[in-house]
């Protein structure tokens, strides 16, 4: 199969040419964490203050995903598997167009992170653990989820009867539980200058 390919990639424009159009550093904010610990919050709130500083941004979570590329996928480990690995394939097509994406999975393990990690590539990657418990999650509840498992009619949910583990390589963790919204935005503005700066 790959001996039909003719690869074009080497007379492609490249990244850096991208980039001094947009004049910013393509990069991946990877957020994770449980349902409800505030993914989409924060990265909802991030990607209008970086559009508004004049950044081209791609906010990809669930509804964008879920619902398109990857509506042939579901939960199983198999599955779980292969949703990450076409996400991080996408966000790093994105990068290479020199555009920051705000990534908002769940990701539940650690092989799943790594795995996203090995395809984008350390250096434009920022790994952020959303952090909150199963019961803030739960009390939370921003989707009815957490009620839904109650009522046992939701299957292999994470945190429930799908495992979560906790991380060992983010490089930033944000305690949702603690912080406001706007501290932890302001923590995580913060980190996507430093990370990737120019
Ligand atoms: P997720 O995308 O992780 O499933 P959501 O962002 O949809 O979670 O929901 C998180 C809920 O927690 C929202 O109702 C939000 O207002 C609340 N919340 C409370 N504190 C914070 C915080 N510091 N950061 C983000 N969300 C928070």
């Amino acid at each position: 199969m790959s001996s039909h390919l003719y690869p074009i990639t080497d007379r492609m424009l490249p990244r850096e040419a991208k980039e001094s159009l947009l004049e910013q550093r393509g990069g991946v904010v990877w957020l994770y964490g449980l349902s409800g610990s505030g993914k989409s919050t924060i990265a909802l709130q991030l990607e209008r203050q970086l559009h508004d500083e004049g950044k081209l941004v791609k906010l990809l979570d669930g509804d964008n995903i879920r619902t398109g590329l990857n509506k042939n996928l579901g939960f199983s480990d198999e599955d779980r598997a292969e949703n990450i690995r076409r996400i991080a394939e996408v966000a790093k097509l994105f990068v290479d167009s020199g555009m920051l994406v705000l990534a908002s999975f769940i990701t539940p393990t650690n092989a799943l992170r790594h795995q996203a990690r090995e395809i984008i590539g350390s250096d434009d990657l920022l790994e952020v653990y959303v952090q909150a418990s199963y019961e803030t999650c739960a009390e939370r509840d921003p989707k009815g989820l957490y009620q839904k498992v109650k009522d046992g009619q939701v299957a292999q949910f994470t945190g429930k009867d799908s495992s979560f583990e906790e991380p060992t390589q983010a490089d930033l963790t944000l305690a949702t539980e603690s912080l406001s919204v706007e501290e932890a935005c302001a923590q995580l503005h913060m980190a996507i200058g430093q990370h990737f700066q120019k």
